[in-house]
């Protein structure tokens, strides 16, 4: 019963992120939600409006001008949905009763940082920029949540320095044609997020992830190795894995040299 509020919850916090990610880019403020059709500004019907399956029950068109809505919308929301209900259950008891304020509070820090990094991940994904407007408050906040929920200031404030100099270093050997300055940021936030040592984790999950996607693009034809890739993207999926199922990752690697 919780899951599935969680995931319409999602559905909903999803239909937003994508309202900020059009606004963002055009540069709009996005306190107003999505009621207008971004093409025709017809206003729409509440049932034009219901996350996810309105999509599909209009078949992807807007009712009134037929312009196709991207993809882009029900995906951006099913994933919203699945990321919420993924951390839901790492985070709460499986009796959500016997969750403690820390556990809420530290739900609340995660569902925040995730909607921070899905906006990144798409953003990047599509624009082949990093938005740059939401990964320092991103990085703020996902900073204070932590030091209330009990994680050491100088461990946290390692992650940070290690997380933001790793960009910053390849920015400045190579003059910012490896990476852009954006990922400096990313690196601040994903230090601020994981804390010591988790970050390093994410940059190494990061790294191989893009590594694998990148060959399997060349190899497909889909990209040639002089292409830009979206690595704010890949960065977004390793801090995720990273949050999620860190330590698990590294019980189980410590576990693959133990048993050698
Ligand atoms: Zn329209």
């Amino acid at each position: 019963m919780e899951i599935a509020l969680v995931f319409i919850f999602g559905l909903f916090l999803g239909s937003f992120l994508n309202v900020v990610i059009f606004r963002l880019r055009r540069e709009e403020t996005f306190v107003r939600g999505r009621s207008k059709c971004l093409f025709c500004s017809h206003q729409l019907h509440p049932q034009d409006l219901v996350p996810f399956f309105s999509y599909f029950y209009l078949g992807g068109k807007c009712r009134y001008c037929k312009h196709k809505f991207s993809a882009q919308y029900p995906m951006v929301e099913l994933l919203t949905a699945l990321s919420l209900v993924l951390v839901f259950i790492k985070v709460i008891p499986s009796d959500i009763y016997q969750a403690t304020y820390m556990q809420w509070l530290a739900l609340l820090n995660w569902w925040v940082a995730v909607a921070f990094l899905i906006l990144i991940f798409v953003y990047d994904l599509k624009y082949y920029l990093v938005a740059d407007a939401v990964v320092l408050p991103a990085a703020a906040i996902a900073f204070v949540f932590n030091l209330v929920l009990g994680m050491d200031i100088w461990k946290l404030l390692l992650a940070c320095l290690v997380g933001a100099g790793f960009f910053l270093l390849q920015f400045v050997v190579s003059k910012g044609k490896w990476i852009g300055e954006g990922d400096i940021r990313i690196g601040l936030f994903m230090g601020a997020l994981l804390g010591w040592p988790n970050v390093l984790l994410a940059l190494v999950l990061s790294y191989t992830l893009g590594s694998v996607i990148s060959i399997f693009l060349i190899l497909g034809n889909k990209k040639k190795w002089t292409d830009r890739v979206p690595f704010g993207t890949f960065l977004t999926m390793g801090t995720f894995a990273a949050l999620l199922y860190g330590s698990e990752i590294i019980r189980w690697y410590f576990n693959l040299f133990l048993f050698y």
